[in-house]
């Protein structure tokens, strides 16, 4: 026997590997989970239906095209069908635009703490991570981030809102940060929570695409359209950009349940949308009582709110799950806590009043 092992990419070494949120233990009275940032509501009806259709059919391939999917986001979003791509999950489509882009010697930039993702799919792709610190009040410094481009840069992610601060970029300053940006240079706007989105400065994506060849959208199912476990999302793009993207996809990556779910999930938006606006309600409901007990909290256009808690930030985490939630703690920083069921926010909130208490 040899001790040899197969020579494997030397980037590969040091990346951390994505970290999911737990799940909540089972061993007390309750268990809900605020870590993912899923919908806490099941599936409306109609997307179990068309999703258990799709299951009659899993012996075959699914429509590689996702021609129905794509029509369907086509007509409802008013782009083009060549403008859009759909991918597993908007993370899979995040990895795709790297690999379009990106390569060892060039630089993706990135706003830092943003989501957890873009380090490991630019070292994956042997590019080089340019992290711009966070503003103090934990929003993206467009500034600074557009001082870090440099001719090797071939990627820009905006994370909008940021995941896990919440903290949206609002029309003035994004139009003026493109302004800065060449147009050879990709600029991704993650707007995997756009749904959640009520401040009207915070511009749309697909409206500001239109006049710019440079911008991408990346949306997703899994979070307001509560289809996490299917994964399926998408991006619009202009060409070349939305052609490189059908040509690095995973052949059949998308199954047939994620595509007639997803177009399922599109035809009953309106139930769909008054779910947001439930979770938007309890978002609201769970910040003010938060700053009504002292703490400092960004204000979050997202199903999620962000505590800096920093050195006490695993204890608070622990103390959450004895009492029930399961929460996201980045260590030494702070942690994220989903908008969930509001039994589940209540028991949330009340740790967070204890643990005020004896600080
Ligand atoms: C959750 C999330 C995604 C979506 O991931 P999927 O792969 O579509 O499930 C993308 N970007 C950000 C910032 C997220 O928080």
């Amino acid at each position: 026997m040899t001790e040899k092992a197969p020579k494997l990419r030397a980037v590969l070494e040091g990346i951390p590997t994505y970290k999911p949120g737990r799940p909540p233990t089972s061993d007390g009275p309750v268990a809900y989970k605020l870590s993912s940032n899923e919908n806490p509501y099941p599936p409306l009806p109609g997307v179990l239906e068309a999703a258990t259709a799709a299951a009659g059919s899993l012996n075959r391939y699914p429509d590689m095209a996702c021609g129905a999917l794509l029509s369907e986001l086509a007509s409802r979003f008013d782009v083009p069908v060549t403008h859009l791509a759909t991918g597993t999950g908007s993370v899979g489509i995040a990895q795709q635009l790297l690999q379009s882009t990106a390569g060892p010697g060039d630089e993706v930039i990135y706003a830092w703490r943003s989501f957890e993702a873009y380090p490991i799919i630019t070292r994956i792709a042997g590019a080089t991570p340019v992290q711009v610190p966070l503003t103090e009040d934990e929003g993206h410094d467009l500034d600074a981030m557009a001082d870090a481009v440099t001719e090797r840069t071939r990627l820009i992610f905006v994370c909008n809102p940021n995941n896990p601060t919440g903290r949206s970029v609002r029309r003035a300053e994004l139009e003026r940060f493109l302004d800065r940006v060449p147009e050879d240079v990709l600029v991704v706007l993650d707007e995997a929570y756009r749904e959640f989105v009520r401040d009207e400065e915070v511009p749309d994506g697909l409206e500001v695409y239109r006049e710019r060849p440079n911008v991408c959208v990346l949306r997703t199912f899994s979070k307001a359209y509560g289809l996490a476990g299917l994964r399926v999302g998408f991006a619009v793009a202009h060409e070349p950009v939305a052609a490189a993207l059908r040509k690095t996809a995973v052949p059949f990556g998308v199954s047939q349940m994620a595509q007639d779910a997803a177009v399922a999930s599109l035809r009953s938006e309106d139930e769909l949308l008054k779910r947001v606006e439930a979770l938007v309600e309890e978002r609201q409901r769970v910040r003010d009582g938060l700053l009504e007990q002292g703490w400092t909290v960004p204000e979050s256009q997202a199903n999620f709110v962000w505590l800096r808690l920093g050195e006490r930030t695993t204890e608070f985490a622990e103390v959450c799950e004895k009492a029930g939630v399961t929460v996201r703690p980045f260590a030494g920083e702070g942690v994220r806590v989903t908008i969930g069921e509001t039994v589940a926010n209540d028991i949330f909130l009340q740790t967070a009043r204890a643990f005020r208490a004896e600080l």
